[in-house]
């Protein structure tokens, strides 16, 4: 047989990108380091899990239903989402998680020559979208660990479709308060779409937090990304949404992909919606791991970078895949950070005091 090569039939920016590579599954990776149990510190999810009515309703789910195709608008989901946050229900729209209404909005916006500007520090997946469409990605470096809005508007031309705001900022925790957000946004003047994704709008406790919600209606060029990945605990369902006025979301639907939400994941995130139980519990966790390995990386001597959000960030004094390695033999997963640009950084997922005290023992050994 004649082997093809079939390069030529990709386009250079397809050539040219590097294919994300997921870490394997727990029971590999056990395998692998020789550990027993694995506390995933490395994702963000959250440890306490789906809320009791999510869980109910997953076990509610009839399996015959897995014959029949889901809503392919979400169209229940939407509904209790409008109506929680007064809204109509053709402002929202359903994605097979957040991660895909990024795509949604790139394909939606730009076309080949166009360029999105975003941060250099900050979830990935904006940059890789964009680059693996063809479009130029601008990385905006981050002023004090946060977007910088005055550097974000000087990269601005005419072929910029689309800024991407990450607040909180993962890795960082920084946010834009209400003013800075409304700022850019009256700097911007609508010549382009602003995207602030919110992924972890439900964690924060800072007062001065943007409503950026009831700012859509003044700013109809404003996208709102939500998901239940990180609060809610449905990251293995895959569902998030975005939120933006009738005309944004009017032309963002068009690169829709239809019936890609299970019906699963519809219900399950049905339940979830305004569930304030579930949400405070899991604040409190998240302010008693953060205080607690906050005061022990201070003993240590270790810097970190922390603000909103359940995770953080730690500078370690020395290579981060190495740290990695060597917490993985403990059962301790974290992300490691070269990749995103921090060069002998970790991230965190704050979980319960257990998996932080095992955290902390780990991390000690391994600095000895
Ligand atoms: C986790 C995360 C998402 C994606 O979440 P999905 O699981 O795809 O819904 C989007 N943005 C940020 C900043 C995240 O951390």
């Amino acid at each position: 047989m004649t082997a093809f090569d079939m390069h030529h039939l990709a386009p250079e920016y397809i050539r040219r990108f590097e294919a994300y590579v997921p870490s394997k599954p727990d029971d590999e990776l056990k395998k692998l380091y020789g550990c027993k149990r694995l506390y995933r510190l490395n994702n963000n999810e959250n440890p306490l899990g789906p809320p009791p009515r999510a869980r109910e309703a997953i076990r509610r789910f009839p399996p015959a239903q897995a014959a029949i195709y889901p809503s392919g608008d979400a169209f229940h989901l939407r509904c209790k989402l409008s109506e929680y946050f007064g809204l109509d229900p053709n402002q929202i729209l359903v994605g097979n998680g957040a991660n895909e209404v990024i795509a949604f909005v790139i394909k939606a916006f730009c076309e080949q020559g166009d360029n999105i500007i975003t941060a250099d520090k900050t979830f990935a997946v904006y940059e890789w979208v964009a680059e693996f469409s063809g479009i130029e990605a601008r990385l905006i470096p981050l002023r004090d660990f946060r977007f910088d809005a005055d550097a974000m508007l000087q990269r601005v031309d005419a072929r910029t479709k689309v800024m991407f705001v990450c607040n909180p900022n993962n890795p960082t925790g920084a946010c834009w308060n209400h003013d800075q957000l409304v700022n850019f946004l009256n700097r911007v003047q609508g010549r382009q779409i602003v995207v602030v994704d919110e992924a972890y709008a439900e964690f924060v406790e800072a007062a001065d937090y943007p409503d950026s919600i009831s700012l859509i209606r003044q700013y109809p060029n404003l996208v709102v990304f939500r998901t239940f990945s990180k609060m809610y605990a449905l990251a293995g369902l895959r569902i998030g949404y975005l939120i933006g006025s009738r005309e944004a979301v009017d032309i963002i639907r068009r690169a829709c992909v239809v019936y890609s939400v299970n019906g699963l994941a519809q219900e399950a995130a049905l339940a979830t919606v305004g569930d304030t139980e579930h949400i405070e519990r899991t604040r409190r966790m998240v302010r008693e791991g953060k205080l607690m390995v906050i005061q022990a990386l201070e003993r240590l001597g270790l810097n970190f970078v922390s603000g909103e959000g359940n995770f953080m960030m730690i500078k370690l004094p020395m290579n981060d895949m190495l740290a990695y390695r060597r917490l993985m033999q403990q059962g301790i997963m974290v992300r490691t950070m070269t990749g995103f640009r921090f060069p002998n950084y970790i991230r965190l997922t704050i979980a319960e005091s257990e998996a932080m005290e095992a955290f902390l023992q780990a991390l000690s050994s391994i600095l000895r």
